[in-house]
């Protein structure tokens, strides 16, 4: 009674914006991205009926159809059962998550290592288990949205500097009082530019400057150094990363995320992190697929050497056409087409053609770099590469 006497006719304000947002409005007039109704081979996609190649996954190893990962991953729901049912530190923590992280924390040269339930939260906990108010994040201003959720929660300070700009960063630490506790957030692979961080650069100033540093390897690990072990790896400066950030959706063909570092920082970030306190544990089918993933890697180097011949076959398609792929050295190759029509008529061409990619526009990239998001896979392979080429030359003519 009470509460139809307080009642109106007129939606709440949050609920209005939510109804009115043109924004949302646009994002569901072209939202193709929930219609996939099979994907088995991992570059083959069904959509409306109609068989796509698929050059947009980040599975960049092409592992997830992988017989040992399907079948370590069916083992696992069947003698773990489904979900873990709860957060690591409470009930949901297994004895194959302490597998998993040994065996990750091994393959990445680190004393150790802690798994989430999903990419995005471990690369929030790369950031909010170190550092805290009163502290300084010196942040590459194209980091991942997961990082700058971090960095907002931590509440420490923060300073941006140029992308994959040392010199930059070195002036702004010219300028800060040496006592304070300092953190650098940067990333191997950046994913929209498929640019390598560098890390030679960066850990030059960060040593200089005594600045603890941490690093989301989430599009590096499978792709760089030996036998997939990362940016770090690749550039033989393990030790200089304190913390190595990592996803399992991308070369682990699974989902979920893990961080690796030094004994002693991740039993603190263990203690305080709550995106691990307080979210549910990794799933057993998540984690036995993402273990399969990572032993593959190790026994079946052809993977890795696939990926790259694929993506050196696609830039050299690219290149002969005179696209612009914004510097990438990596499989993840951005097509920079600088306005939202332009991104927009070249990504519809590569769709008319049945080729599936990511349009990604500001703000989402910055002013005049809208673009076409195309990843390549070790799976792809030549009919695939035929169907990709004409449509390129299609979209690009
Ligand atoms: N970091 C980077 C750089 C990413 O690209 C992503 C995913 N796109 C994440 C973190 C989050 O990983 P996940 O999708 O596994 O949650």
């Amino acid at each position: 009674m009470i509460r139809n006497f307080f009642k109106t006719n007129s939606r709440n304000p949050i609920s209005e914006r939510c109804e009115k947002d043109s924004f949302t409005k646009l994002r569901q007039k072209y939202d193709l991205y929930y219609k996939i109704a099979e994907g088995q081979s991992g570059t083959r996609v069904t959509i409306d009926g109609k068989e796509m190649v698929m050059l947009a996954s980040n599975e960049y190893l092409g592992l997830s159809m992988h017989p040992k990962v399907i079948e370590a991953g069916r083992d696992a729901l069947q003698k773990w059962g489904s979900g873990t049912m709860g957060a690591r530190s409470a009930n949901g923590g297994r004895w194959f998550h302490r597998e998993l992280e040994e065996e990750l924390a091994d393959f990445l040269g680190k004393e150790s290592c802690h798994v989430f339930a999903a990419g995005y939260l471990a690369c929030m906990a790369s950031i909010t288990g170190f550092a805290q108010r009163g502290d300084i994040i010196l942040a590459d201003k194209n980091l991942h949205s997961s990082l700058w959720e971090g960095i907002r929660l931590s509440m420490a300070d923060v300073e941006r500097f140029g992308h994959n700009n040392a010199e930059h960063l070195s002036s702004i630490l010219k300028q800060l009082d040496p006592n304070t506790p300092k953190l650098i957030s940067i990333e191997g692979i950046y994913s929209m530019e498929g640019h390598i961080g560098d890390l030679p650069a960066i850990t030059k100033v960060a040593a200089e400057h005594n600045c603890f540093v941490s690093m989301d390897d989430a599009h590096g690990i499978g792709v760089l150094g030996d036998q997939g072990r990362g940016t770090a790896n690749h550039f033989g400066l393990t030790d200089q990363i304190d913390i190595i950030a990592g996803s399992l959706s991308k070369s682990f063909a699974s989902t979920g995320g893990f961080i690796a570092g030094g004994k002693a920082e991740i039993e603190y970030m263990r203690t305080h992190c709550k995106q691990s306190i307080f979210s549910a544990a990794l799933s057993p089918s998540q984690a036995a697929c993402a273990r399969a993933a990572l032993k593959i890697m190790q026994q079946e180097p052809e993977w890795q050497s696939r990926l790259w011949d694929n993506t050196e076959r696609f830039k050299k398609l690219l290149e002969e056409l005179g696209l612009d792929t914004w510097g990438s050295a990596t499989p993840a190759v951005p097509i920079v087409l600088g306005t939202r029509e332009r991104a927009y008529f070249f990504w519809k061409k590569l769709w008319e053609k049945g080729v599936f990619t990511v349009m990604s526009t500001a703000p989402g990239v910055p002013p005049g770099k809208d673009l076409v998001r195309t990843a390549i896979s070790a799976r792809h392979t030549d009919q695939d590469f035929e169907r990709i080429e004409a449509a390129i030359r299609y979209a690009a003519g």
